[in-house]
């Protein structure tokens, strides 16, 4: 980050010319460790290349591209001549800029540099400096203009009281990058100001980024302290910047005018009347950037020139990111931009010369602002985007070979069964389409047909789908698609000219993205189901048909299912899934098992270049996948199926016997849930209790914490349908990755190792105080174990402990234990510790596996290779079970592990006293059980905790099948 301080400037210097300066400045990064001496040939090429000059009496020399390897730092030094360097073409600096940088930090430098220039002209006021602190503060000085543009106002937002519409307010300031989360939950606890006219006003400093102001009016009549809330304003303020907005809005208000921002039916009347940013009529043109180092200092200089010559108004923005964007004449904004390769820009000229600055801008965009560029992988023909998913596809096409026939592959068993059948391989198709559309009416149209037949297409599949969860994620589809806060945005773009296809995906990415930005396992997936949907619609758009389907039952070859995937799946034809990505925690993987279809994932990119209709034979249980077999290899698969099918009715017709092994070994089966209506569902597939009822749910589905009286509702559904069953809550494990919006915390660079499961519970005690005591309070005598998550060290388990403790001393509880998960691999060190204290273990094979083997959980590309049947994380689990058992404590495992039927006899022969697996497998899971014999199972597990890899443990377990 560039942090500019007083120790980073040389004051009074002076050089003869500009080659003597470039001399001192590389002395000074050299001598200040940042480069090596080599960088001063760089910064030399890089002035031969293009004057570095910014303006403002500001250049800012750096190195050329192949000179990168100089820099050891990075890092800025700033050199002040008050004389004046003739920099060429007579320009005078009297600051000069020295970067260091390797890459691409070398552009964010430049944009949170030049976004601190603003518009004035600094050159007299550096030119008089005497102090380095003047100089920090005319950089840093620089006011931030309020942002207030069509993006941050909402007429008649979906609203049932007027948190709901703070909350609406400040979503748009985060959705614009004014604010970050943590602004949210400080807007809400902030006193609103009523300014009369219904109107109400909300202020608040804290987390903001850029300033920003939002307006929202409520779709019913609203009230707040008995007065009409008829329109909010929600300022992220950061200095001056809102005070000529303020005082606009006091005269507005004195000379009675109130009601035209109330009564407001659009937009751009709000704007009109605040003097925001008011969307201009302007024709249009979006370019891909292929420059390979982005927009940095020597094309954004040739960019700005050109637009010089034209004599109106250019301007131009990222096509991701809301706004009007920026003057493409200043040099200073387009740095500011930080446009990299690959990305789209919008570039937008007042009616008098749109048609010549937009083709001279296209044809220098594209011939590379005087640099040699490498083509982008897909070509876009003018005026036409192409996304970065096509542009992947396309360049993975060039370099991935099919694996050959006869080849076995190995993957990640996702859901068990053995699958035969042609390769049915899914890849994106590229999908180009025009930016500009032909009239707002026309396009509106367009997008409602296409919205119509999709949504048609969703309930066809709603109507015959007989699986609960899948009904869910679909209907949960359709209502995406009549999301009246999209049509919103929608509709604002094909007014401004935008084609149905351009305006419906903009919007759709920039509202997948706000999701993602959140960081929550949940809205994640809502992000995916979001871009999922937007392709089906785009597709359906731009008239592209599904593939055709072979005439057998087949295997789809996918990079990864996504749930309208699962649309399209005709049960009855799609005999396996294989993916390129993902591991057993993916949404394919989870997908699959509830729909009962075998399944490998993760099996790498070479999969999605199998040609059409390659036979395949999948086998779900043991995660392999044989291309094109012999004919004596399909027999024997074919045998295999047969008695795996007749395994799975077997075990569903035994599913509520008891799991003990053949030598009366005894272990209980339970089900992982995540809500309480979940709990019937588990019963009827034969769970003895519910292992895991994750809480996070209760939690994410509000606005603001659930009071107590929610909270108990819901425990109390779950033990009232167990019927005496034990229940095992996980209290509530957010933070770090998956933060509540209402629960402010400061965004880490790492979040998995950050503040989150108990940690933040911890810093939140009321919040886990009110959980406990709506859990015990919904007890009732019925057998129930709390555990706290993510526990890594005997002090977090004693503080939370004591808390529950407490609690428990006002609500009393008669059959209670408490304990906490192993996740971490430090608690499962520490087990002869935490087992004198704690009443059970439970392993949470995901976490711990993540943190143990070091591989983030949900990566695109190395979650495949976090296997839990590491001998490492088995070597965890057998450490805490042997230490609980010294105390007479027990253990259960509730991660993925626990349903993988490979795992389940070295779990078993470790001691485990308790697997929890979701609903669905709980069967299969208990009557592996019930095959095992527990002495051999003993041997087996001690077997594997010294084999060398996961690969070498699952081998020994198929060899002692
Ligand atoms: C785990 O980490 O194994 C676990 C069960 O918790 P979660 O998957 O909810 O993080
Ligand atoms: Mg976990």
């Amino acid at each position: 980050m560039l942090e500019l301080n007083t120790a980073q400037i040389q004051m009074g210097r002076s050089a003869a010319n500009k080659l003597e300066a470039l001399a001192l400045l590389a002395q000074t990064l050299s001598d200040d460790g940042l480069v090596r001496p080599g960088y001063l040939n760089g910064m030399q090429a890089r002035e031969a290349q293009g004057s570095t000059y910014l303006g403002q009496g500001i250049a800012i020399p750096h190195g050329t591209p192949d000179t990168r390897d100089q820099v050891l730092e990075t890092g800025v030094r700033l050199m002040h001549f008050p004389q004046g360097v003739d920099w060429g073409d007579g320009q005078q600096v009297y600051l000069a800029i020295a970067i260091a940088a390797r890459s691409d930090e070398h552009l964010r430098l430049l944009q949170l540099l030049t976004r601190a220039l603003g518009d004035g002209d600094l050159s007299q006021a550096l030119h008089q400096a005497t102090e380095a602190e003047t100089i920090v503060a005319l950089l840093q000085g620089a006011p931030q203009e309020l942002a207030l543009d069509s993006q941050l106002i909402r007429l008649n937002v979906p609203a049932e009281d007027f948190d709901e519409l703070v909350w609406q307010g400040a979503r748009l300031l985060k959705k614009s990058g004014c604010v970050d989360s943590a602004f949210i939950p400080r807007l809400m606890e902030t006193e609103p100001l009523p300014l009369g006219d219904g109107l109400w006003w909300l202020n608040n400093e804290q987390a903001v980024q850029l300033p920003g102001l939002s307006f929202v009016t409520p779709d019913q009549r609203l009230e707040r302290d008995g007065k009409p809330v008829k329109g909010l304003f929600c300022l992220a303020s950061l200095g001056e910047a809102h005070r000529q907005l303020l005082e606009r809005l006091c005269d507005l208000l004195i000379e009675g005018r109130g009601d035209t921002l109330s009564g407001a039916e659009s937009r751009r009347t709000v704007l009109e009347a605040l003097g925001g940013e008011v969307p201009p009529d302007w024709q249009r043109v979006s370019i891909t950037l292929a420059n390979s180092h982005g927009l940095h200092a020597r094309p954004a200089k040739v960019l700005s020139e050109i637009a010089q010559q034209f004599d109106g108004d250019i301007r131009v923005r990222l096509a991701e990111e809301p706004g009007l964007g920026v003057s493409a004449k200043s040099l200073s904004k387009l740095l500011a931009l930080g446009a990299r390769r690959g990305q789209v820009l919008e570039f937008s000229a007042e009616p008098g010369i749109a048609a010549d600055a937009l083709a001279a801008l296209q044809t220098a965009v594209e011939q590379g602002l005087g640099e040699t560029v490498e083509p982008l992988p897909v070509f876009t023909e003018p005026a036409v985007q192409a996304t970065v998913e096509q542009a992947l596809a396309s360049e993975r096409a060039y370099v991935v070979e099919a694996p050959a026939a006869g080849s076995r592959l190995r993957a990640v068993a996702a859901s068990p069964g053995i699958a035969i059948g042609p390769a049915l391989v899914r890849v994106p198709q590229a999908l180009d389409y025009p930016a500009q559309g032909q009239g707002e009416a026309h396009e509106r149209e367009r997008l409602q047909a296409a919205l119509k037949a999709v949504s048609a297409d969703i309930q066809t599949v709603v109507d015959s789908c007989e699986e609960a969860s899948v009904r869910d994620i679909l209907s949960m589809h359709q209502a995406m698609l009549s999301d009246p806060a999209l049509h919103d945005d929608i509709q604002a773009r094909l007014a401004d000219g935008a084609s149905a296809e351009a305006a419906w995906s903009a919007e759709i990415d920039a509202a997948a993205k706000q999701q993602e930005a959140l960081h929550d396992m949940l809205l994640a997936e809502r992000a995916a189901d979001l871009r999922d949907i937007g392709r089906r619609v785009l597709a359906s758009l731009c008239g592209v048909k599904p593939l055709a389907e072979p005439d057998e039952p087949y295997v789809l070859v996918m990079e990864e299912v996504a749930p309208s995937d699962v649309a399209n799946l005709n049960r009855q034809r799609v005999a396996g899934i294989l993916t390129a990505r993902g591991g057993a925690t993916a949404h394919s993987a989870i997908i699959a098992r509830a729909l009962g279809i075998p399944a490998v994932v993760g099996a790498g990119e070479q999969v999605l270049a199998l040609a059409q209709r390659t036979p395949l034979l999948l086998d779900g249980d043991h995660g392999s996948v044989r291309v094109s077999p012999d004919e004596q290899t399909l027999q024997q698969a074919l045998r295999e199926r047969e008695i795996s099918q007749q395994r799975q009715q077997q075990a569903h017709a035994e599913r509520y016997k008891p799991a003990v092994t053949r030598d009366g070994h005894a272990l209980e089966v339970a089900a992982n849930i995540g809500a309480s209506s979940e709990t019937d569902m588990a019963v009827e597939l034969g769970a003895e209790g519910i292992g895991l009822l994750r809480t996070e749910l209760v939690f994410m589905d509000h606005a603001k914490a659930p009071d107590q009286a929610t909270q108990e509702r819901e425990y109390r559904r779950v033990l009232d349908t167990l019927n005496g069953l034990p229940l095992v809550v996980r209290t509530l494990d957010v933070g770090g990755d998956k933060p509540l919006a209402y629960w402010p915390m400061p965004a880490e660079t790492n979040p998995f190792l950050g503040v989150r499961g108990i940690r933040l519970s911890l810093q939140r005690p009321d919040i886990l105080e009110t959980q406990l005591r709506a859990l015990f309070a919904s007890a009732d005598d019925r057998p129930l174990r709390v555990m706290f998550p993510m526990v890594g060290s005997v002090e977090e388990w004693r503080a939370a402990r004591d808390i529950a403790l407490r609690v428990r001393a006002e609500i009393p509880v008669t059959n209670l234990q408490l304990g906490i998960m192993i996740e971490v691999p430090s608690a499962a060190l520490l087990a002869p510790i935490l087992a004198r204290e704690v009443d059970f273990f439970s392993v949470g094979t995901n976490d711990l596996t993540q943190y143990t083997l070091a591989i983030d959980r949900d990566h695109p590309t190395l979650s495949a290779q976090a296997d839990g049947l590491h001998p490492a994380v088995l070597s965890l689990i057998s450490q805490t079970v042997v230490a609980a058992h010294a105390h007479g404590k027990w253990v259960g495992v509730c991660g993925e592990l626990a349903s993988d039927m490979l795992a389940v006899p070295l779990l078993v022969g470790l001691g485990v006293d308790e697997l929890s697996v979701s609903a669905r497998s709980v069967a299969m899971v208990k009557a592996r059980v019930r095959e095992l014999d527990w002495r051999h199972s003993q041997q087996l597990a001690q077997q594997a905790l010294v084999q060398d890899s996961a690969a070498s443990v699952r081998a020994l377990v198929e060899e002692s099948n």
